[in-house]
């Protein structure tokens, strides 16, 4: 494929106010409640409908549930460019409303941010890129390949079937031979310079059941039986305290050689860069070992006996290419020999890494080169599952999450999604909106 005169690909719009635009559009969505369950992601699509209707962009609601649709949103392009689909959910995580500081849902505007629920995970890239897409449609730019937006229902709990997974299967041929999803984003302070993190692919996702049986009894006795949660308690704790080896993914070399150049041994070399930042101890830590936490727990009753038999769930978030007689392996180790217990560990599923090379990387990379022009680039992988992976499932498409957040503090980003107060600076969102804007251009000059 070959760039076209790359780029009449600008930061701003012939007529729209970007920045107002998606303002108003945000809030809207954040006052729109679609905490999953149960989502109602409709009334969301209709919201993005209203603003797209007339602008010249196609849409098509694609639900199996009518409450939880998901939408298609097109720019229709010439048929000689590879087509882009801009990749983000409509539901958001619930909340326990009085661990925030504001209402979640009242979008309130204050010390120059929007908070509430879906600001940042990911409403905004909601808003940013029906804006962008928008005004591209309004100054009747035409692109070589259809440029997109990808919405979808039930990302957060997944467990429908409604949201992208229904998504592919009707829509076999709707094949983005590019998605910009969420993933990664935000911008590292470090030695050599602000990096930002372009996630060209995830971990996988498995889990280990850990089931002990004891001996039932009568709990109303001091000492008979042998209670099941005892034991399970003490190999939870065992988990806990557990290090897991350190296991770097081919794909995270440019990334610790962007954090820290001057490091040889690679053990050391993760070391330094988890030493650079709360945030990258964070990320480059999740990225670069197991990640398991417990879940689930279950030990059925009745209440007047002491429990036969517990189980836990535990979560295990693996690097890339790790097999499934390794995390055993590695959950063993970290149970110890001296209490029985059954273990059933599930097959590691995802793990599928896009190109970091392609347009699509070179669209970002300019406009952070004309944005914020200090910082690089650089390939990496995400810590978390997303809807990237499905889109690389179904229509083999380079997906890479990238969601910039130029000003925000990373670790305010880590901490308040999925949790309380989360909130999103302005300028921020206005970043990403210029951002979408850019890229959606630079991709329709695309020739395949
Ligand atoms: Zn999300």
């Amino acid at each position: 494929m070959t760039t076209s005169p790359s780029a009449r690909a600008t930061t701003s719009a012939a007529s729209t106010d970007l920045r107002q635009e998606a303002f108003d559009l945000l809030r809207q969505l954040i006052i729109c409640d679609t905490s999953n369950p149960p989502g109602r992601e409709t009334s969301a699509a209709a919201i993005i409908e209203a603003y797209v209707d007339g602008s010249g962009l196609e849409y098509e609601r694609v639900a199996k549930d009518p409450e939880r649709t998901n939408l298609i949103v097109r720019l229709r392009g010439r048929g000689t460019g590879p087509s882009m689909g801009f990749l983000s959910h409509l539901d958001v995580i619930g909340v326990h409303r009085d661990e925030w500081s504001v209402h979640p849902f009242a979008a309130v505007v204050k010390d120059d941010h929007i908070w509430g629920r879906g600001a940042v995970d990911m409403k905004c890239q909601v808003a940013a890129t029906t804006v962008a897409l928008t005004a591209l449609a309004r100054e009747g730019f035409v692109p070589n390949g259809d440029l997109m937006l990808i919405l979808t229902s039930d990302e957060e709990d997944g467990d429908r079937g409604v949201g992208a997974p229904h998504l592919v299967e009707a829509k076999p041929d709707l094949n983005p031979d590019f998605v910009a999803g969420e993933g990664s984003g935000e911008r590292f302070d470090t030695p050599t310079g602000p990096v930002y993190m372009l996630d060209c692919g995830v971990k996988g996702s498995s889990s280990a059941k850990v089931t002990v049986i004891g001996t039932s009894g009568d709990a109303s006795l001091i000492d008979v039986g042998r209670n099941a949660i005892d034991d399970l308690a003490v190999l939870i704790d065992r988990m806990r305290r557990f290090e897991p080896p350190t296991r770097i993914p081919d794909e995270l070399q440019p990334m610790l050689a962007a954090l820290a150049p001057d490091v040889d041994d690679p053990e050391e070399q993760v070391a330094a860069a988890r030493a650079i930042s709360p945030e990258l101890d964070q990320i480059i830590g999740a990225l670069t070992r197991t990640v398991y936490h417990p879940v689930i727990l279950d030990a059925p009753g009745p209440d007047n006996v002491v429990p036969r038999r517990a189980t836990a769930l535990i979560s295990a978030i693996v690097v890339p290419d790790m097999t499934k007689d390794e995390i055993e392996a590695e959950v063993r180790e970290a149970l110890g020999a001296d209490i029985e217990y059954q273990l059933e560990v599930e097959e590691p599923n995802g793990g599928l890494i896009s190109t970091p090379d392609s347009p699509l990387r070179d669209a970002i990379a300019a406009y952070l080169a004309e944005a914020d022009p200090e910082a690089t680039l650089v390939p990496g992988l995400a810590y978390g599952l997303s809807d990237c992976q499905v889109m690389r499932e179904s229509y083999d498409s380079v997906a890479y999450g990238f969601l910039p957040f130029r000003y925000a503090d990373p670790m305010l980003n880590l901490t308040t999604k999925h949790s309380a107060d989360e909130r999103i600076a302005i300028d921020d969102l206005e970043f990403q909106t210029r951002g979408a804007y850019f890229v959606a251009k630079y991709m329709g000059g695309v020739e395949r």
